[in-house]
């Protein structure tokens, strides 16, 4: 079957059992039960929530069952499951051992697009360790500029399915897919696709950073136009060789550096395609210019050069892809500049919560007092810190494993002043902050990129970010 074709399920009288009630459990079962399928939800939980989502779908006449996500209902013929149930599940098993398939709701959407008969939009696909959203929200800024019908969807607060069963008819979509995702994705072949980087996360869940790698890979399955990838990062060149792609389905690679034939990249403060240019041995492109990317630190702009090789594999002009990358804003707590004070600039990354966001975070600013900690999801932070070493003016911890960080510090960094705050609790942000502000001095940055996830403190990496902005927000003003 040719890649971008329809392909059609007959669901009357099918046995579907949708794993999980949630933000994907409940419209898959909805979509399912519409199109004539028998379905089941089987759900961990039991809790007042639960209840309520369930006696709506009961009403549909739809099965639920509650409390029990183990057990495989006896006459499965087919498994949709929230993409973060782990692998190795029970009912996972049940269901290989039973020849039953998994299908992740990308997979569900995949396969149920175009089927009310809407145009099946191409996707245009984005994974890796980091800089997924930033990545597919910039490419969706980019479309629009050209004037296509577009959203930003996937494993970014839109639902595919939602995106694929709505009534809104799309030329394009934007997607970012989580490694999870993939790895439910069986028949997914997007029109084009990037994996912007690969560096060891989530290993609890795949097992091993090969199966990790191996879950990114997916994206580029039966790709027909460009295979996108970090020339930079070795390993995701090296998916794109070992992927089974639509004949004529190019690989094309974005770099910091000059691009050679078939890549896109920067020269003297431009980005630069010679890519999709007639004449590529000889020509390239101008697109955009650095300033045009916000904010134009060398990992962002990494990411640009991503969204604009997505773009134009799908053929948009190049006055679009700077349109795009100009009006994009991007999401809070991502490098986000919250205020200067004292000619000391205060910049929130609470949402780099694994080390290799932190490093890319670092590597942009000269000057830094960096505040770290948290839960470290058994990372290690020799590399982190020997890389950042020279830049760091002083350092402030907090958090469940801040010691980790620390010792890292003291082995690599003995002569960076440390501030360890012994803390766990919500407030300890406000004292990180004093404490920050007392190392900087004037054009240095304070620059929350934790390296850690949040939970240990907070309710998210939002929340952390919030109580950074309010903490430096009530300095400003007391020092106004
Ligand atoms: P994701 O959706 O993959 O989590 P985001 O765009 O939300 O990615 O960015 C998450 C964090 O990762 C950011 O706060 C930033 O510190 C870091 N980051 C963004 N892009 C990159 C990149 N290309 N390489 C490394 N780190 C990055």
């Amino acid at each position: 079957m040719g890649s971008q074709e329809v392909s059609t399920v007959d669901w009357q009288g099918k046995h579907v059992t949708v794993a999980g009630l949630g933000v994907s459990g409940i419209p898959a079962a909805r979509a399912l039960h519409e199109r004539g399928a028998l379905v089941t939800v089987v759900n961990d939980g039991d809790d007042e929530r639960a209840r309520a989502q369930a006696a709506e779908l009961e009403a549909l006449g739809i099965t639920v069952r509650l409390g029990d996500g183990a057990t495989l209902p006896p006459s499965t013929e087919l498994i949709v499951t929230a993409p973060g149930w782990q692998p190795d599940k029970p009912l996972f098993l049940a269901a290989a051992e039973a020849g039953v398939d998994i299908w992740g709701d990308v997979e569900l959407a995949w396969r149920l697009r175009g089927d009310n008969g809407k145009k099946a939009a191409p996707w245009l696909a984005v994974t890796g360790t980091n800089g997924k959203t930033t990545t597919v929200r910039m490419l969706a800024s980019i479309l629009e500029a050209a004037g296509l019908r577009t959203a930003a969807v996937g494993n970014i607060g839109v639902s595919l399915l939602d995106a694929v069963l709505g009534d809104q008819e799309y030329d394009v979509l934007a997607v970012e897919l989580s490694s999870y995702q993939l790895h439910w994705a069986p028949s997914l072949r997007a029109h084009s696709a990037a994996v912007l980087n690969l560096a060891p996360d989530h290993l609890d869940w795949h097992g091993s950073m090969e199966a990790y790698a191996a879950d990114k890979g997916r994206v580029y399955e039966g790709n027909t136009v460009a295979c996108v990838y970090n020339a930079a990062d070795p390993a995701t060149e090296n998916l794109v060789r070992e992927a089974d792609v639509e004949e004529g389905c190019r690989a094309i690679g974005f770099t910091l550096g000059a691009p050679g034939p078939s890549q896109l990249g920067v020269v003297d403060g431009i980005l630069v395609d010679r890519a999709f240019v007639k004449n590529r041995q000889k020509q390239a492109q101008e697109l955009a210019e650095v300033s045009d990317v916000n904010p134009p630190a060398p990992h962002n702009i990494a990411n640009a050069l991503a969204a604009a090789a997505l773009a134009r594999a799908f053929g948009v002009e190049p006055a679009a892809v700077r349109d795009g990358l100009r009006n994009f804003r991007p999401d809070a707590h991502r490098i986000e500049h919250v205020a200067d004070i004292d000619g000391v600039a205060y910049v929130d990354d609470s949402k780099a919560t694994n080390t290799h966001a932190t490093e890319a975070s670092l590597a942009a600013y000269d000057s830094i007092v960096w505040i770290a900690g948290g839960l470290a999801k058994g990372a290690t932070f020799d590399e982190l810190v020997t890389g950042a070493a020279k830049r760091l003016r002083g350092v402030v911890l907090m958090g469940a494993d801040r010691a980790l960080i620390h010792e890292a510090l003291t082995r690599h960094a003995p002569e960076v002043p440390v501030v360890d705050l012994d803390r766990t609790d919500t407030g300890a942000m406000s004292e990180a902050v004093e404490h920050a502000a007392r190392l900087a001095r004037p054009g240095d940055t304070v620059l929350l990129a934790p390296a850690c996830a949040s939970m240990d403190m907070f309710t998210n990496y939002n929340k952390r970010g919030e109580a950074f902005a309010d903490a430096v927000r009530a300095r400003a003003e007391t020092s106004a």
